[in-house]
């Protein structure tokens, strides 16, 4: 059955998958959700059988209806190759009673490659099947890892230009080496002086600047989104959830039909919102738990019924979750209140007046799947080092959080069910943070002599992408304030520099 793509916000006219692809943004602002969700028609038992690309077909085939199934293999064949390390792309490691599932096996070593690496061809073939000649323009706000992400997709890619925003001095120094060293003639990168939801709110407006769009299109070039909030990033992170019950499956490590719970470290509630989909598509997962930094919006939602904006934005240790407005939990306010697009348009208006809202206790009943909490920078220290120490395991920050607050789950709860924990970054990523965490004493040794320090300790081989970008020439020096984004837009893409 044919599933097209609705906004969250009105009763626009539904479009197909590939023109949901292409547009990021629905016109009204809202965001594009399924009209519904499809059920898994492949039981776990064959999924367990299947390769990573395989159950990729099988989850996609359900939500990109538009595709034909060569297209849709074709893209997942070239997204899901050797650009990832490990032939199970996403290996889930067994420590401390839990499940990692490593999702930064990656050309970034980051969760996001695992929605970026497809989108640049799902985006192509969308393109081709609505005869779009523009060139495709990419505007992406990044907290750290999607800015790499995308343009390590995206560059290179006929047909498609990527700019890049990201808070200067907001991101590790890794992170901010791996964006401006990045190669590509359609590529830019730029800091700008704020935080990541400035970028994030500068990026919204310049997609919803009709007359911009206009003045471009004359040009020959329109704008998509390679944010998390483009559809054809959520559904391909549905997969690795479907992926992941089978391999416990697989390996005995579950019986038939028992749930399994994920813990997700949270920003923009793009990943934890994939794993939803996939327990509503009949997947046998069982509680949500939603882990958050010290930016804790989330944590006080999900105990109060309140999304409150309205506070201090806190840098932490996991940068890419130092988020107070979550994009896509959009998404879930939409269906808790019934798939009612006034109803969320109503709290949506109130979050850009007030910087608040508050859901109905109907609402609230129907997230009873969720439990969310968080970690501080302490807790996510301590559950670095007792991983550690205790298994030899080395986790990234971010991780972190997730594993700190699915052990605060456990003891509450006295739940003793399975749990996977998204394991959403290379701890090569976050170096400085997860030596300070093992060993306090190697502070001021530059970051690669900690990488390579690291490598000892976890005798883990220091990843290709940190290898690579030891020595590479910094080629991106653009920085702008947050109000002027608008102008380096055009300037790159009429003048070819910023
Ligand atoms: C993006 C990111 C997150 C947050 O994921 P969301 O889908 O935005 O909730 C967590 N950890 C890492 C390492 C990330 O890059």
């Amino acid at each position: 059955m044919e599933v097209l793509y609705k906004s969250t916000r009105s009763g626009e006219k539904p479009v197909r998958a590939s023109e949901a692809i292409l547009k990021g943004l629905a016109d009204d602002g809202g965001l594009f959700v399924p009209d519904h969700i499809p059920v898994m028609d492949k039981s776990l038992r064959e999924l367990s059988q299947m390769t990573y690309q395989e159950t990729a077909y099988e989850v996609m085939k359900l939500f990109f209806t538009d595709f034909s199934e060569e297209e849709l293999k074709s893209c997942i064949e070239k997204a899901y190759d050797s650009k990832f390390d490990t032939e199970a792309v996403v290996p889930l490691a067994e420590a401390g009673g839990a499940y990692y599932l490593e999702l930064f096996h990656g050309p970034t070593i980051a969760f996001k490659d695992m929605a970026l690496s497809i989108l640049p061809h799902l985006m192509i073939t969308s393109a081709r099947k609505n005869n779009v000649k523009n060139e495709i323009v990419i505007l992406t706000a990044t907290s750290g890892d999607t800015g790499k992400a995308a343009l390590a997709g995206f560059a290179g890619v006929e047909g498609t230009r990527i700019m890049v925003f990201y808070p200067k001095g907001g991101v590790s120094p890794i992170q901010e080496k791996q964006m401006v060293t990045q190669t590509g003639a359609n590529t830019c990168v730029v800091g700008i002086h704020g935080n990541f939801d400035d970028a994030q709110t500068g990026v919204k407006r310049i997609f919803s600047d009709r007359e911009l769009a206009e003045e471009l299109a004359e040009q020959g070039f329109q704008f998509s989104s390679a944010n998390s909030i483009n559809i054809g990033r959520l559904i391909p992170q549905i997969c690795y959830y479907v992926y992941a019950c089978a391999r416990l499956l697989a390996e005995g490590r579950v019986e038939e039909g028992e749930t399994v719970n994920a813990a997700v470290p949270t920003g923009n509630f793009g990943n934890i919102l994939a794993a939803y989909y996939a327990k509503r598509m009949g997947l046998p997962i069982g509680k949500l738990i939603c882990a958050s930094n010290e930016n804790k919006v989330l944590y006080d939602f999900f105990r109060t019924g309140t999304y409150d904006r309205n506070r201090e934005f806190i840098l932490t240790s996991s940068p890419s979750m130092d988020i107070l407005v979550s994009s896509n939990l959009e998404r879930l306010i939409y269906h808790i209140a019934g798939d009612d697009f006034g109803k969320n348009r109503e709290l949506m208006e109130a979050l850009t007046s007030r910087g608040s809202y508050e859901i109905t206790e109907e609402m609230s009943a129907a997230l009873k799947d969720f439990y969310g909490n968080f970690a501080d920078e302490a807790e996510t220290a301590e559950e670095i080092r007792r991983l550690y120490e205790s298994c030899g395991y080395v986790v990234d920050t971010h991780t972190a959080v997730a594993s700190a607050v699915y052990r605060k789950y456990a003891v509450q709860t006295g739940d003793k069910g399975k749990t996977i924990i998204a394991s959403t970054a290379s701890p090569f990523k976050f170096t400085r943070s997860v030596m300070k965490a093992i060993d306090g004493k190697c502070q001021d040794t530059d970051d690669f002599a900690l990488v390579d320090r690291l490598s000892v300790l976890a005798n883990v081989e220091v990843p290709r992408a940190v290898e690579e970008i030891r020595s590479a020439p910094v080629i991106h020096r653009g920085e702008c304030d947050a109000r002027d984004m608008k102008d380096a837009v055009r300037k790159f893409l009429l003048e070819g520099r910023i």
